[in-house]
């Protein structure tokens, strides 16, 4: 089955809501989000679909540069290439756009690469899991997330969530550093059961984050997310030795070979598993699996993926067998979006649906509402 066009869609999807992290805003409401869709056709006529979700607050890439480069870059090597031989793809496009710290412009590639895996799973009849050699499940659970320097709304939202059925908080911390322990006890009081996760989003240095953590093992917060800034990792392996809080990374771990520096240097008890951040679904899934036989922790996350990003991170997650609630936010904040079929979501329950590939379809008539 060869690739016989690419097809490159930036999105401009409403949002419910802003969203601020310690480094800034990363989803306004007046602005819309941007999302890049992609189509891969092959020659026997069957279709897959990707998403990629940049967010220049959070990483380097724009809806522009995933734009260009999809277009420019990616596609003119790929047209002709074997659908189904996925080793030999992202060695091509590793090479075109080359990797510096991390993989070079894995949110652009993600897209990509989760298109042939729905492409991929169409055309021989199976549901993601099934490509891995696992068993389909049907559902996931999400984590509420909680974004705000106000500690009497941080306690309501930890209300809130607990009442809808969440069973996990993630909590951003770092937007008001003052209120950081007020925000963090007012969640523990409103939600005491939830599993507590909290993110700092790189935002602290290392005195600063050994005093938070010690307030935290206090509060009884369950993990402390990227505390400092993403090279830093023989910080974290510091701060791991002078604190009891497991730490997990995230922005340190953009793919494998990060994640083995990681292990090296022995600076994380859990990493953030991310399909976009990690070039897709392939390096998402190697991460996971070389983190699995390293005895070191999952967590799931995501950068506010629509309803098909979201299902193919599931179906991962899933596989990966994390068992804690992710952090797949997209519905908290987006208002619509164009998948047909997409998951079911009640609170932080959500119903899979289980069809070939990634298992949604997208409406070209809303694809091209949402087009800019
Ligand atoms: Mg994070």
């Amino acid at each position: 089955m060869k690739i016989s066009d690419i097809e490159v869609y930036p999105l401009s999807l409403p949002m419910k809501q802003d969203y601020h992290i310690a480094g800034g805003s990363v989803g306004d409401q007046q602005k819309r989000a941007p999302h890049v869709y992609v189509k891969i056709t092959s020659d026997t006529e069957e279709e897959g679909w990707g998403e990629a979700r940049p967010s220049h607050r959070w990483s380097y890439e724009t809806l522009e540069s995933a734009v260009t480069t999809l277009n420019n870059y990616i596609k003119p090597i790929l047209i002709e290439e074997n659908a189904e031989d996925l080793q030999k793809i992202h060695k091509k496009m590793d090479r075109q756009i080359a990797s510096g710290l991390a993989i070079g412009q894995p949110i652009a590639k993600a897209a990509v690469d989760m298109a042939l895996h729905d492409l991929i799973g169409k055309h021989r009849k199976q549901s993601l899991t099934s490509l891995w050699g696992g068993m389909p499940k049907k559902n996931i659970n999400l984590s509420y997330l909680i974004s705000t320097s106000d500690p009497e709304k941080a306690f309501a939202k930890a209300k809130y969530a607990k009442e809808q059925g969440y069973l996990g908080v993630d909590v951003k911390i770092g937007l008001n550093p003052k209120q950081d322990a007020a925000i963090l006890e007012a969640v523990k009081e409103a939600a005491p059961e939830l599993f507590f996760r909290t993110d700092a989003n790189q935002c602290y240095n290392l005195p600063q984050a050994v005093q938070l953590s010690k307030k935290m093992e206090q509060i009884g917060i369950d993990v402390f997310e990227q505390p400092l800034p993403a090279e830093d990792l023989k910080g974290h392996a510091e701060l791991r030795r002078k604190v009891n809080i497991p730490i997990a990374l995230d922005e340190s771990i953009w793919g494998p070979g990060n994640l083995l520096q990681a292990l090296r240097l022995e600076a994380c008890d859990l990493v953030v598993i991310k399909t976009t951040k990690m070039g897709g679904l392939r390096k998402a899934r190697l991460c996971g699996e070389i983190a699995r036989e390293a005895n070191i922790g999952l967590l799931g996350g995501g950068l506010t993926d629509s309803s098909l990003g979201l299902m193919a991170s599931a179906h991962l997650f899933n596989y990966l067998d994390i068992d804690t609630p992710v952090d797949l936010n997209g519905p908290m904040f987006l208002e619509d979006d164009p998948v047909e079929n997409g998951p079911q979501i009640d609170g932080g329950n959500v119903e899979l649906s289980c069809g070939y590939g990634i298992g949604c379809w997208v409406d070209m008539d809303k694809l091209i509402a949402f087009s800019v």
